[in-house]
């Protein structure tokens, strides 16, 4: 088997190819192990002073599209003096033959043993990766715990959204960085570069100390936690006079300044997208209850136009892809959306290229939007989140939409042509019935209903799709209680009768959801302290693997690892999930800073319990979430005045002129 890459196998000195290689015919899909895909990079290893491996805790298909480790790949392997690769989580059948055979976690990018890097970075968007770090850490040579590590161990360092909480996994990582991560890994990099050009002094320890006095960067063995006879923490306190009490999150204030990916890779096998995503804004207002990254992301930063329309074009001629996603948590509302999409509508228009949005925002102006992307022919999917079946709990979640607004907006959308429509609800949610779960089923009856009426054809569908809630720390709903997963599983069967109640109706109204069980265990360890580390241990030793899909997730599993584990320390599952935390309960993350603050935080969950709204602010006065304040800035919205056009065709492909910039 061979791979396209800048460097033969062969000059690598410390691959483990050859030992690789004869394994790979036995496993499935062995491509996703080979690397050398376009926009990899393979640089010289003796000469970069600092070395990071980077992992997206899941399956190449899953973890080669995420941005966040795309753009730190770049912005690291941009540095003349640092290398950067890649590492994804390994199927259990080639785990299995790595055991046996000895071969350790490699980078697919020159099959490099991961324990010889320096920095081992690690990205989470969710917490039911961490079985699977577990197993990259083992499988390295890596002590798997980092109190166990040596001078000669790589510093592992958690990253993305469910770093915000590191604490369950502050056992296995030496490390935490919250918030963005562009200009953190060139910090980290600074730090090793200086430690390692004086000789290592202190050890581990003191490249340790030295991170940790960034304030931005968590260190947890440098932190005591104290517990209360009843379990709950008491305090949490640095054990060295040198570190700080609070550690800060880190934000990327210009995101014109940091135009990344700019080289996207371009899979060699099947992943879950396939197209080149600009981010054309970080952070959300919107103040949506359950959002962990609408709060933690916070203040809106916009990508200006020119920039997006700059990264289209160069981002498309280096991967060839067809396909572009304007992404970011609610793209519709960037300030210059609307000249946004109907300049890269005009560029491509007649090309191969689609444009597609994320469409989650319930309003006529998305389907304008969505309109104006299908130029070309191509209508993407529409998605539509109203997240709460009833008006009352859509103001408990702070999702101010009407049934009226949602039904105006889908038979806008059947009646411009598009036959089906996705809409996106949660089951669990903080205060909730089973009256408000049934409310989906009249709203999507009504959906159809209307449909049918507004285009005279019965060829409309629309599919209800569930998810289930999760406290997540750093929100408004972080003290909520869980509802059990029986309560659960009952709400959507009650819900699927209801839908299948109307025959005529239900047979055009599709519906998935996700059962009780694997989200009561994601809150187990969304909002889990150092405890929690000893049953993620356990479960990962009884093959724990891929906990995020259902066919790996085994709920039993966990109920079993919890109930072990647990009692040794006074508590229980339910003690983390269902139980509704006070408002003067010490948090385990309550020493880690996301910018907003504590008591804003408190009263918006009132406000919910209340069934009050709170608007916007990026068009109502700040108020004082004291996210601005702590960042010392403001949000930022458009419009720049700079647009997209004029356009020149060039050999039948329409581009923008430099003339533009
Ligand atoms: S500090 Fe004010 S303006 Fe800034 S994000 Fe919070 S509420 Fe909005």
């Amino acid at each position: 088997m061979s791979a396209p890459s800048t460097t033969p196998r062969s000059a690598v000195a410390n691959s483990v190819w050859p030992r690789l290689e004869p394994l790979l015919p036995q496993v499935a899909k062995p491509i996703q192990y080979v690397g050398g895909e376009l926009g990899a990079v393979v640089k010289d290893w003796d000469t970069a002073a600092v070395r990071w491996a980077l992992m997206y805790p899941d399956a190449y298909e899953v973890g080669l599209p995420n941005q966040g480790v795309q753009i730190l790949y770049e912005v690291l392997n941009e540095q003349p003096d640092v290398l950067a690769e890649r590492t994804y989580a390994v199927w259990p059948d080639l785990e299995r033959l790595m055991r046996a055979h000895e071969v350790p976690q490699f980078t697919i990018d020159a099959h490099r043993p991961v324990r010889d890097f320096d920095v081992f970075g690690v990205s989470f968007a969710t917490e039911l990766g961490y079985t699977n770090l577990l197993t990259a850490i083992d499988l390295a040579g890596i002590p798997l715990l980092a109190a166990d590590r040596s001078d000669a161990d790589p510093v592992v360092v958690a990253g993305g959204h469910a770093a915000f909480n590191p604490e369950p996994i502050a056992a296995f990582v030496d490390a935490a960085v919250l918030g963005d991560g562009e200009e953190a890994v060139l910090e980290i990099t600074t730090i090793v570069r200086e430690w390692k050009a004086e000789g290592s002094p202190g050890g581990r320890d003191e490249l340790l100390l030295r991170l940790a006095r960034t304030e931005s960067i968590y260190v947890p063995r440098f932190y005591d936690v104290d517990y209360l006879p009843d379990g709950r923490i008491q305090r949490v306190v640095p054990n060295r006079p040198d570190v700080p009490f609070r550690v800060h999150k880190r934000t990327t204030m210009d995101l014109d300044a940091w135009p990344y990916p700019k080289k996207p890779l371009v899979p060699l096998a099947e992943t879950v997208h396939e197209r080149y995503a600009v981010e054309i804004f970080r952070g959300c207002t919107r103040g949506c209850r359950f959002c962990q990254a609408g709060m933690i992301t916070r203040p809106v930063r916009e990508r200006s136009i020119t920039t997006v329309g700059q990264m289209v074009r160069e981002g498309l001629e280096f991967s060839g892809f067809h396909e572009v996603g304007l992404l970011s948590l609610s793209s519709a509302d960037h300030s210059e959306i609307g000249d946004m999409c109907s300049g890269l509508a005009q560029q491509y228009e007649g090309t191969n290229v689609s444009l597609s949005l994320p469409s989650t925002r319930v309003d006529a102006f998305n389907i304008d939007l969505a309109q104006e992307l299908a130029r070309n022919g191509r209508r993407t999917g529409l998605t539509f989140a109203p997240e709460g079946g009833s008006e009352r709990i859509r103001k408990v979640i702070n999702k101010m939409v009407s049934k009226e607004d949602l039904i105006r907006t889908v038979v806008t959308a059947y009646t411009n042509g598009w036959r089906q429509v996705k809409l996106y609800f949660m089951c669990g949610l903080p205060t909730e019935t089973d009256e408000d779960v049934l409310e989906i089923a009249a709203m999507a009856h009504e959906v159809i209903r209307a449909g049918r009426a507004a285009t005279g054809s019965r060829d409309i569908r629309c599919t209800v799709s569930i998810g289930g809630f999760v406290p997540k720390p750093h929100t408004p709903f972080q003290w909520a209680e869980m509802a059990r997963p029986e309560v659960i599983d009952n709400r959507l069967r009650l819900l699927k009768q209801a839908v299948n109640a109307d025959r005529s109706l239900g047979r055009a109204i599709g519906f998935r959801y996700h059962d009780g069980e694997p989200s009561l265990i994601e809150g187990l360890l969304s909002r889990g302290d150092r405890r929690v580390s000893a049953v993620i241990r356990r479960v990962w030793e009884n093959g724990g693997r891929f906990d995020g899909w259902s066919e790996h997730f085994s709920y039993q599993r966990w109920v079993e690892a919890a109930a072990e584990v647990l009692p040794n320390f006074g508590v229980d599952l339910d003690w983390y999930t269902t139980r509704e935390r006070d408002e003067l309960e010490v948090l385990p993350w309550d020493h880690l800073d996301s910018g907003l603050d504590k008591d804003w935080l408190w009263q918006d969950w009132q406000d919910a319990l209340g069934e009050y709204e709170q608007d916007d602010c990026r068009w109502t006065p700040c108020f004082d979430c004291g996210v601005c304040p702590a960042m010392d800035t403001e949000i930022q919205i458009g419009p720049t005045g700079r647009k997209l056009l004029p356009l020149t065709p060039v050999n039948g492909l329409r581009v923008p002129s430099d003339a533009q910039q």
